[in-house]
């Protein structure tokens, strides 16, 4: 028998052995593909998250199942105590598709496999060049971060959250960080001191509710790192492989990150894969025995993450998300017109609507949305994310935004 938490229940439900730490929707689901999940009485939604834009491609993609099921039957793990046949391969696919959008161009890939773990990278890859390059006094490097942040959930990146139920009661916690506004250029100019490595910023904000910065705010931050030989490291865990309809956020911006981030869609809904992707000066100073990982770079990942690459090298997932997402901010215009929403923001195929919270609160609406037959989660509060498959057929798109107009009535 499964215990299943009714609308609102937060706790772990009386009788499960399942931590209590998430507070999931009333759905169990049992099977899926593209954009449409079925639980387990055979109820059928369309899936308006996409496993947080893990699943950009689609749930269980044909190419992305037969890469992983074709390495299923030749070499699952290796260590990196050895090589195998599918990491350089991984690692060139990957700069190579990262080459226009970094510093330097050529850049240098290090994999791991969670979104928290290239963070922790790229602050280990920044502090160390700080001191190994930049010649910064022992123990003193910073990094400057932005509130309303989420980078993951490890104790070093708690420390630097704005977000209380993330960080209360998890310290000490990792001094080296400093928080300014997010979208404050000149916030940001008066933080920087000798002491500082790296600005480190998500180029939107997604889990924050699809946060765009001002137009001018990237360049501004690309300029200042410059002139303060600073490392700018945009985390596109979220906003990167396509979601806002260029391959990676900051390229909407024009704007060059010195390193990037990258997990989520990376393993393609199948496998966790992530990587530090950026200037081979800077990625060089983790010398073997300073940093690695048990499963990063994996050969299933690494033939996942191929595949990945692939999909994104043709420009389809990237144009689809454009198309789409014109149409789906046209409708949520409409809404807000309306006065069935309060305002929507985003790009690409992602978008973040705030409601009034006086009328109904995010995860009201998502209870809503589900009875529905539609998969949606809210962040903050009033807010609800909206980031479906960049492979949604238009008219599923539809299916998934009437309902949205109906809830909110
Ligand atoms: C999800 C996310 C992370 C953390 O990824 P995990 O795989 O959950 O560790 C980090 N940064 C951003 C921007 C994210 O959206």
């Amino acid at each position: 028998m499964t215990a299943v938490a009714g609308p609102g229940v937060g706790a772990t439900p009386r009788g499960s052995r399942l931590a209590g730490n998430y507070a999931p929707l009333p759905v169990t689901l049992a099977w899926a593909s593209g954009a449409w999940a079925r639980d387990v009485d055979g109820r059928a939604y369309i899936d308006m998250l996409a496993g947080y834009s893990s699943l950009n491609f689609g749930h269980r993609h044909p190419a992305l199942v037969a890469a992983a099921r074709d390495q299923l039957d030749r070499l699952t793990l290796s260590s990196r105590a050895f090589g195998h046949d599918l990491l350089e391969p991984f690692a060139d696919a990957l700069a190579h598709l990262a080459a226009p959008a970094v510093r330097g161009g050529a850049p240098l890939v290090l994999p791991m496999n969670t979104g928290a773990e290239a963070v922790e990278t790229a602050i280990k890859a920044a502090r160390k060049w700080g001191y190994d390059v930049r010649g910064i006094a022992p123990e003193q490097a910073t990094i400057i971060v932005a509130d309303g942040n989420f980078h993951g959930r490890t104790t070093t990146i708690v420390s630097f959250s704005t977000d209380a139920e993330a960080r209360d009661g998890f310290g000490p916690f990792t001094p080296g960080f400093r928080v300014v506004p997010y979208g404050d250029a000149d916030a940001l100019r008066e933080a920087v001191d000798e002491t500082t490595v790296a600005v480190l910023l998500e180029p939107i904000q997604g889990e924050q509710g699809v946060v765009v910065p001002p137009v001018d705010y990237l360049p501004a931050v690309r300029a200042l790192c410059d002139e303060a030989d600073v490392l700018f490291i945009a985390d596109e865990i979220q906003s990167g492989l396509g979601r806002t309809g260029a391959t990676f956020a900051c390229e909407l911006w024009g704007v060059q990150p010195d390193l990037m981030t990258l997990g989520k869609a990376l393993g393609g809904g199948i496998v966790p894969v992530s990587a530090l992707v950026g200037r081979e000066d800077v990625i060089e100073v983790l010398s073997p025995g300073t940093h690695g990982s048990t499963f990063g770079g994996n050969p299933m990942a690494c033939a996942v993450g191929l595949a990945v690459i692939e999909l994104l090298g043709s420009g389809e997932p990237q144009a689809r998300a454009r198309s789409l997402g014109a149409h789906l901010h046209s409708r949520l215009a409409t809404m807000a017109t309306a006065g069935l929403i309060e305002r929507s923001r985003g790009v690409g195929l992602w978008a973040g609507i705030d409601v009034d919270p006086a009328h109904l609160t995010g995860r009201e609406l998502c209870e809503r949305l589900l009875a529905r037959g539609v998969l949606a989660k809210d962040t903050h509060g009033s807010t609800i994310r909206l980031a479906p498959p960049l492979t949604i057929g238009s008219d599923d798109l539809d299916l998934a935004l009437d309902p949205l107009s109906q809830a909110l009535c």
